[in-house]
């Protein structure tokens, strides 16, 4: 037997009381019974959104949400502009192309976050761009994006919104909805919410709202958000299709959790994993991948002479530690270690202890217990004093 840790930014480690919530018997959805929770869950879910917006969950994973997004409020034709600096947002270009849109694209550097002023400058450019869409942390380089400065340049624009992809910010960082003037911010379960892929959320503001519906073009059918806002909305409490009715009841325990805590004190536990993560990395000598780097995971180059699909391998299979490795020009050459989500001191520690073995498993000179010490001098901060 090899134990198994799941470290990898995304599906993240289930808990243990959210597992059991879910394996309670199959309830149906359209009963009061059903209804109830559903209300509870929404009104937790806006508190970590921070917007006076009632949320709408989604049965799809978080790319579900981010086509939602771009088929309910634009229009074939309409001008988007899009930040690709990763996967994630080229994605976002892939969907605003299948939905005909003319897309603008800022082309940031992989490990860079966008400037704020290529944003004005497209914006200049473009002045009849309906929105700016990017993520808030562009998971496959480890990377944060300055949203709050990217809303402010959006925000006196009558017919424009910033679309946030905070699949892996939601509940991470501070990212406060309405005081930062977001349109669009959007999550998933698998991530930070530490629940099984399948469930999408995400929120609008009225501008957002408006936009869905003085839209030109036909709002969709299954992912349509105005049927969703008639049916989730406070009140009515179901959803216009049959909800992924376990993920809604494990998504109300991992809130009760969230909110045990305190948004502020998670904001806080996910800083200082990062925080030692980076630590640990950097006294093993590993250069890390972003100049921005995010709360939810860190990247770092592995040495050249190391073949990173073969090291990510070896610590899944031989060690029972799944981490991530690089897509595309990355492949091969980085790590990612994620932190977030049901994640605490001592799963830095096996992050800090798996990369020394393995390091040391393809012939580095490591000394066990730097970057392990590294990450528990910043670890202490988790400890009452
Ligand atoms: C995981 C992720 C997504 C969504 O991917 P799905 O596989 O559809 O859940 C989108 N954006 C970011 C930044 C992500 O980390």
């Amino acid at each position: 037997m090899i134990k198994q840790y799941l470290l990898s930014p995304g599906p993240t480690a289930v808990p243990e009381r959210v597992l059991l919530r879910m394996a309670q018997p199959m309830m149906h959805h359209r009963t009061p019974g059903f209804s109830a929770i559903f209300a509870d869950t929404r009104d937790m879910l806006q508190k970590v959104f921070q917007t006076k917006q009632p949320p709408i969950m989604l049965s799809s994973s978080g790319s579900g949400a981010m086509e939602a997004a771009v088929a309910n409020l634009f229009s074939t034709g309409d001008t988007v502009i899009y930040v690709n600096g990763g996967k994630f947002g080229e994605r976002w270009g892939k969907i605003a192309t299948a939905y005909g849109l003319n897309t603008v694209e800022i082309a940031v550097e992989w490990g860079q976050a966008v400037s704020v002023d290529d944003v004005q400058l497209a914006l200049d450019e473009y002045p009849d761009a309906r929105a700016v869409l990017l993520q808030a942390s562009e998971t496959s380089t480890t990377t944060e994006h300055p949203v709050r400065e990217i809303a402010q340049l959006i925000s006196n624009r009558e017919d424009c919104v910033i679309i946030v992809d905070a699949i892996t910010a939601l509940g991470v960082i501070d990212m406060p909805m309405d005081d930062w003037g977001l349109d669009v911010v959007i999550s998933g379960s698998q991530k930070a919410f530490m629940l099984p892929p399948g469930l999408a959320m995400l929120a609008l503001s009225d501008k957002a709202w408006a936009m869905a519906e003085d839209k030109a073009d036909c709002n969709g059918f299954y992912f349509n958000l105005l049927a969703e806002r008639k049916s989730q909305k406070p009140g009515s409490d179901t959803t216009a299709w049959t909800p992924a009715v376990s993920l809604i009841c494990g998504l109300h325990e991992v809130l009760t959790m969230l909110h045990d805590e305190g948004l502020q004190e998670s904001f806080a536990r996910h800083n200082t994993l990062a925080k030692a993560t980076r630590a640990g990395c950097e006294a093993l000598g590993l250069k890390l991948l972003s100049s921005s780097p995010a709360t939810s995971a860190t990247g770092v180059y592995l040495p050249e002479n190391i073949n990173g699909a073969a090291f990510v391998k070896y610590a899944r299979d031989q060690m029972g530690v799944t981490l991530a490795g690089g897509q595309d020009h990355l492949k091969g050459k980085i790590v990612r270690i994620a932190h977030l989500g049901y994640y605490d001191a001592f799963d830095v520690v096996i992050a800090m202890s798996t990369l020394e073995m393995a390091l040391a498993h393809f012939g580095q000179d490591v000394v066990f217990g730097a970057g392990t010490a590294a990450a528990q001098n910043e670890l202490m901060a988790r400890l009452p004093k």
